[in-house]
């Protein structure tokens, strides 16, 4: 697959008004009054694209979604608090208007001057937003000279904010959305092997999918989380009360049979952690052998001679693409597999390019994502463009002409 969109340096920008369409839908901890706890990794992924286009003198209408307001306005998703954490780690004022279309909106931005910046109010308040109406993309774009993605987490979605307004204007992809691309599309095209994936998390039909693109450039397989509930069984081998997907059974056995065929190494746990209830501190938890798992038990965790196999496994590896975590790693008692191998790939010399909510949250949770390869800011984004897709945010962007 090969990139035609024009870069964003590539865009004649200077001293323009761009509408920057970032992905600032991030998780809020706790909101007590006005405090409002958030992580902001990514608002802090947005500065390089807003540092660029301040250096270019433009004036920066920013917008995004928060959270699901399913088309109606929800106070508490405003994106008041977005536009005030951004501002202080930028250091520079950032006026949340009440809107995002309509007169009074288009109003303020046409009296913007040069390095100002505003934030638009949650897109997801209209309807029109997630049914991607093209007379509010048009009034979006009619904000704006430029529009910049910078949203790669919700750049699968056929969104008006995604797909509509790039037709309307000319567009490019922000710093980080062209960064996560070059990222995945390195892994797909031109890794460095040995190539190694991890793949962990719940939804086993989710997951799949890469493989059906990936498989064959493996060198080796890892299986983790509920992910593996789904091989074991495939194996013959009790899983208990363990979480499996109806067809996830085949899916596995489909998968173990192709990796012998293809010769990659497949590794699923050796032992692991089981819990007699789903919770973060169930009555009985023990470590046992995938061979021992009794009918009242479900597997929360890996084990310790299976985070020992895994990281032998992955010592030799080159490049290392990893999306769900080890096991139930919301309940810190079941977060060690996921974290102990996090620590271990900080360690290796290898590449390591790691995507998913929950697994990036528990890298950052051990302040560990500076010694790591490439955290994405994308989920099921990621998990798409490793299925080989061209994601619909991206082929709407402004293409070269040749
Ligand atoms: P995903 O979004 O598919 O990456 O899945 C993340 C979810 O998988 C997390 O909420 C984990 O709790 C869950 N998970 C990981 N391991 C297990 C397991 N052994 N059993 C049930 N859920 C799991």
């Amino acid at each position: 697959m090969k990139d035609n969109y024009l870069k964003l340096n590539q865009l004649a920008v200077d001293g323009k008004t761009v509408l920057l369409r970032a992905d600032l839908n991030v998780p809020i901890l706790e909101t007590q009054g006005t405090s409002i706890d958030m992580i902001d990794q990514r608002l802090r992924a947005t500065i390089p694209t807003i540092d660029y286009l301040l250096s270019k003198g433009c004036k920066i209408v920013l917008c995004s979604h928060l959270g699901r307001p399913g088309g109606v306005v929800d106070p508490k998703l405003s994106m008041k608090p977005i536009a005030d954490r951004l501002s202080i780690l930028i250091n520079k004022p950032i006026k949340c208007l009440t809107g995002c279309i309509g007169p009074d909106v288009r109003t303020t931005v046409d009296t913007m001057t040069s390095g100002e910046l505003v934030m638009l109010e949650n897109l997801r308040f209209h309807p029109e937003e997630e049914k991607n109406d093209s007379a509010f993309a048009t009034e979006l774009a009619q904000l704006a000279d430029i529009f910049v993605l910078e949203a790669f987490g919700t750049a699968h979605r056929r969104h008006a904010s995604i797909v509509g307004v790039p037709k309307l204007l000319p567009s490019a992809p922000g710093i980080l959305l062209q960064s996560e691309l070059s990222m995945l599309g390195k892994v797909l095209e031109a890794p460095t092997k040995p190539l190694a994936a991890i793949l962990g998390g719940a939804k086993i039909s989710d997951k799949i999918k890469i493989l059906d693109n990936l498989l064959d450039k493996l060198d080796v397989l890892i299986i983790g989380g509920g992910m593996a509930s789904n091989f074991l069984k495939a194996k013959g081998l009790n899983i208990g009360k363990s979480l499996v997907e109806d067809d996830g059974e085949q899916l596995a056995r489909d998968i173990i049979k192709r990796s012998a065929t293809l010769k990659v190494e497949l590794s699923l746990p050796i032992d692991i952690i089981v819990g007699n209830e789903f919770k973060s501190d169930p009555e009985t938890v023990k470590t046992v052998k995938i061979d021992e798992i009794e009918d009242d038990f479900m597997i929360l965790d890996i084990g310790p001679k299976t985070i020992s196999l895994f990281l032998k496994q992955l010592s030799r590896s080159k490049t290392i693409l990893w999306n769900g975590p080890l096991g139930v790693c919301e309940f810190d008692m079941f977060s060690k597999g996921t974290k102990h191998v996090a620590k271990n790939l900080a360690s290796l010399d290898a590449f390591s390019i790691i995507g998913g909510g929950s697994t990036a949250s528990a890298i950052e949770e051990l302040g560990i994502s500076d010694q790591l390869g490439y955290i994405s800011t994308g989920g099921a984004a990621m998990l798409e463009f490793l299925e080989g897709k061209v994601l619909p945010g991206v082929a709407a962007l402004s293409q070269h002409s040749n």
